[in-house]
């Protein structure tokens, strides 16, 4: 028969059978379990059952063929190396069962210690230990508490409950008082409250209990907070977790025994040395659970100089082998040192650039290396200025980093005192249970919004995060009471007009103002700092790798600068050029009433005396700025928004009409402009008369700014310097509108720059669908294209940021139906696919045609590999994302082998 029957679809892998690239279908946990225990390491022996095992239950919703078998048969084996079988009362073999996924989610799911106790092989138990009752019911208590609280749902405070009790009876506050009767009656209790809740008596049957807790292992995966828990960290849904079933070693049978926490290097600041945590005679749910207070790994040596020593050899051979910090679980079972996890530990941003520095240093990786195990995400966060925090700050309380920065101000409850205060010029942070749309202007006039519910793709940290605003969400220990207006934490009452700080980093919340220091990164940028002198391992790390990426990437990066001191400052950070000047600006302030005039002009004369009058002051703007960007390219945008824009809005002029008319006072004018401001009213103003169409319907306005553009490039060449200026016509959807006014811009052109060797090139936005799709026939008219992701996302998409952001995107995140905000990362399937249709097409049209980007997906990760990968030229980007940009330009130019940093 055996002939005829289908490869079996394996299930199950024994520790020796696996290793550390397997995380897909062994987890994390599983497969470094099994790179230990073939690197020779002390694993306690144990088999792991794979992530597609899980997936095929989830769906099933029951184990699949097979599997019941396999983990017979790995059991057996698992028996026979350790001679003992499971639930033997004589001489039992416990079991620990573990979830572990591919990405560790730490205390997302389940783990029982202990399977294969019951009433009898507790005294098994108790003999192989010499005699020692005590741990054998303090090892059943556990399993009971354990497996009753997460394979069987008993709420976990029952069992607590009766702990106390019995250390309350006894007069001690520490386990280790209680003596082997008093766990024994413990057991009694913590079996009484199982079957009070579970309808049943604990199970005896040890390979029942087994194949329960495995099966809550695979229902865990859907545990509500794993699952809100992926959503937050983008881990995908139906990855499936392993289960590792391994033999257990015990940490709690006396004092030379114990169990600890470790990592190669601190996680916090990158620098070498031992850091960890030990607790002698306890079990390794201790030490997280922070029943005991633990010592610094340190006071191991004089406890058990032994595996001490053994432990430093350990973790100076996994970093070897892993070439990076790694963290460990380890427990002492009388003398003898047992690994029982290993991983890639996670670290701070700053640990990540330090490490990454020091492992080249140490020759464990090469530059190339290093440069991937860093990120982008990372070096934004060490750009925001930092609380500086000592012993005088403890947090009241712990959300979610919602949108990074450190702000502090004072608390107000309601977005219209927000504003109030905000024009005060007070600094106000925006508090709320959760926010809604309405809450928009309270939070554009907050320095910062801390709300008591909700994730990072709430309502709050979605608009916060698009304002580039600091936000804390999901504090869930506070008590917002907006009618109230106060808040409690913990003792603490919080009142309106109360100070707090917020971290939108690391989520914490602070009573009171916390000073604020500012970024070394940012003074290192800035040009503040010398790396080559300075004695700061993370400004010499930060230059390191900034310097290997600009070596390596084939991108350019460009800002987007309005102004000469923006200009300058991005140029400080590495700016290659300007990818888009706004010329909106510089129809602002006192020059509002020359474009009044224009847009009131009765007559040709007026309206040229009102573009005369502008020429001079935006030819003076873009000198400074040609100045400040000296040999290098600046993309100079036409003026894109519609013209009413820069009028006085329509209520607020009609109330000073009426007021005036009731005066008697002369309103003549004011009655033009505001006739002017009821005729050029849009319903859609995005998708109105802006852009190139108006540019073609008021007559002169863009022929004054090509003109300013090239006088200005003309006396900075007068003047000695070089200027590159490259003028871009924005929203063009057709090759014609280009054209046309291609041929103008032309003409004034050669009239200006004559013999003055200035170039001026002439391109445009590809922002409007209808443009990438016929980028072929654009390209003709073109001398660079440069893509508005935000106008291609909102036309692309058919929705306006302003009005959606607030309005749905939060339940897209939920939906899954948007992994991220397309603002935020660009979306690669659709918008990314017309960027991919207009930069082939238009080079094929015409060779050489220089392509970029502008708009903030010019600074984020994602968004600069996906460009890199499609060919563009250069990304653009606002000034402080200029490195973000550099960095991940570079790394995508690097494809390396190694493991990315997530
Ligand atoms: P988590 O992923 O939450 O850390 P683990 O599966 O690592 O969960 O287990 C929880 C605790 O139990 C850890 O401290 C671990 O070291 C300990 N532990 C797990 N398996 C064993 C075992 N076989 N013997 C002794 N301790 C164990
Ligand atoms: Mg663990
Ligand atoms: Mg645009």
């Amino acid at each position: 028969m055996a002939a005829h029957d289908p490869v079996e679809h394996k299930y199950v892998y024994d520790f020796a059978e696996g290793n550390k690239d397997l995380k897909d279908l062994l987890g994390g946990k599983g497969a470094n379990l099994a790179e230990m225990t073939n690197l020779g390491l002390p694993v306690p022996p144990g088999f792991t059952i794979t992530t597609e095992a899980c997936k095929a239950y989830l769906t099933t919703g029951r184990e699949p063929d097979g599997l019941a078998a396999q983990i017979e048969a790995h059991l057996e084996s698992l028996e026979r190396e350790m001679g003992r079988r499971l639930g033997d009362p004589d001489d039992p073999l416990l079991v620990s069962v573990r979830s572990g996924a591919k990405f560790s989610m730490p205390g997302m799911m389940e783990t029982v210690l202990n399977v294969g106790l019951n009433d009898r092989s507790v005294v098994g138990l108790s003999n192989q230990a010499g005699g020692n009752d005590r741990f054998a019911w303090d090892s059943y208590r556990r399993l009971i508490q354990m497996f009753g609280k997460t394979v069987c749902e008993v709420p976990g405070e029952e069992f607590e409950h009766a702990l106390d009790e019995i250390k309350r009876a006894k007069g001690t506050h520490n386990d280790l008082d209680l003596d082997a009767d008093d766990l024994r009656g413990l057991v009694d209790a913590y079996k009484q409250i199982f079957a009070k809740h579970t309808g049943r008596e604990f199970p005896q049957e040890p390979r029942e209990q087994l194949d329960l807790a495995i099966r809550a292992v695979f229902d865990s995966w859907n545990a509500e907070r794993a699952v809100l828990y992926r959503r937050q960290e983008r881990i995908p849904a139906d990855l499936g977790t392993a289960v590792n079933v391994v033999t257990m070693v015990f940490g709690n049978l006396g004092p030379d025994s114990g169990t600890g926490v470790a990592f190669t290097r601190d996680p916090g600041s990158g620098a070498q040395g031992i850091y960890g945590d030990y607790l002698a005679n306890a079990q390794g749910e201790d030490v997280v659970a922070g029943i005991r207070n633990t010592v610094p790994l340190q006071e191991l040596e004089q406890l058990d100089k032994t595996s001490y020593d053994q432990l430093l050899g350990i973790m100076a051979r996994l970093e070897e082998h892993y070439k990076d910090l790694c963290d460990i679980e380890f427990t002492i079972e009388r003398g003898k040192l047992w690994m029982l996890q290993t991983r890639v530990g996670k670290r701070t941003a700053a640990a990540a650039f330090v490490i990454a520095g020091q492992l080249v240093d140490e020759g464990l990786i090469d530059l190339d290396e290093a440069l991937h195990r860093v990120n982008g995400a990372q070096l934004a966060q060490l750009m925001f200025p930092r609380f500086q925090l000592d012993h005088e700050f403890e947090p009241v309380a712990k959300g979610i980093g919602a949108s990074p920065g450190a702000a502090s101000g004072k608390v107000v409850f309601t977005s219209a005192r927000a504003v109030e205060l905000a024009a005060e010029g007070e600094s106000v942070i925006l508090v709320r249970r959760e926010t809604n749309p309405d809450d928009l202007n309270g939070m554009i006039a907050a320095q910062g919004i801390l709300t008591s519910r909700g994730g990072k793709t709430s309502h709050a940290a979605v608009v916060a995060r698009g304002m580039g605003k600091t936000c804390v969400s999901g504090a869930d220990e506070l008590e917002v009471n907006v009618p109230a207006k106060k808040f409690t934490v913990g003792d603490h009452v919080v009142n309106e007009g109360d100070v707090v700080s917020i971290d939108g980093t690391t989520g914490k919340v602070y009573l009171g103002e916390v000073p604020v220091m500012p970024s070394e990164v940012v003074q290192y940028f800035e040009g503040e700092l010398d790396p080559e002198t300075i004695d700061d391992a993370l400004v010499r790390a930060v230059h390191r790798i900034m310097t290997h990426a600009d070596a390596a990437r084939r991108l350019r990066v460009r800002t987007n600068a309005d102004t000469g001191a923006d200009a300058a400052r991005a140029r400080r950070f590495g700016a290659e050029g300007i990818g888009l000047c706004r010329t909106e600006h510089m129809f602002l302030g006192d020059r509002r009433e020359l474009v009044e005039r224009l847009i009131l002009a009765s007559g040709e004369r007026e309206r040229e005396d009102a573009l005369a009058a502008l020429l001079p002051l935006q030819r003076a703007d873009f000198i400074e700025i040609f100045r400040e960007m000296d040999g290098l390219p600046v993309t100079v945008r036409l003026i894109d928004p519609p013209l009413h824009e820069f009028l006085p809005p329509l209520e607020q002029l009609a109330v000073n009409v009426a007021v005036a008319q009731e005066r008697g006072e002369d309103v003549a004018k004011e009655e033009a402009l505001l006739a002017a401001v009821r005729r050029m009213h849009e319903e859609n103003p995005m998708l109105g008369l802006r852009g190139v169409r108006l540019g073609l319907v008021i007559p002169g306005l863009f022929a004054m700014q090509v003109r300013a553009i090239a006088e200005a490039a003309v006396a900075v060449v007068r003047d000695g310097g070089t200027a590159c200026p490259e003028i871009m016509v924005p929203l063009v959807g057709a090759v014609q509108e280009l054209e046309t006014v291609r041929a103008e811009a032309e003409r004034i052109i050669a009239e200006v720059v004559g013999d003055s060797g200035v170039e001026v090139l002439i391109g445009t936005m590809i922002e409007v669908p209808r443009a990438a799709l016929t980028a072929g026939q654009i390209a003709e008219a073109a001398e660079f294209f440069s893509f508005g992701t935000n106008d291609l996302t909102q036309m692309g998409w058919g929705f306006s940021r302003d009005d959606v952001e607030g309005a749905f995107f939060w339940r897209y995140l939920e939906l899954g139906i948007f992994g991220i905000s397309p603002f935020e990362s660009i979306d690669t399937d659709g918008v990314g696919r017309l960027i991919r249709i207009a930069a082939e097409e238009g080079r094929a049209a015409r060779p050489g045609l220089k392509l970029g980007v502008c708009g903030e997906h010019g600074g984020d990760p994602d968004s600069v590999h996906f460009f890199h990968e499609v060919g563009l030229d250069y990304v653009s980007c606002s000034p402080f994302r200029v490195p973000v940009a550099r960095l991940e330009a570079g790394r995508a130019a690097i494809t390396t082998t190694g493991s990315d940093s997530r």
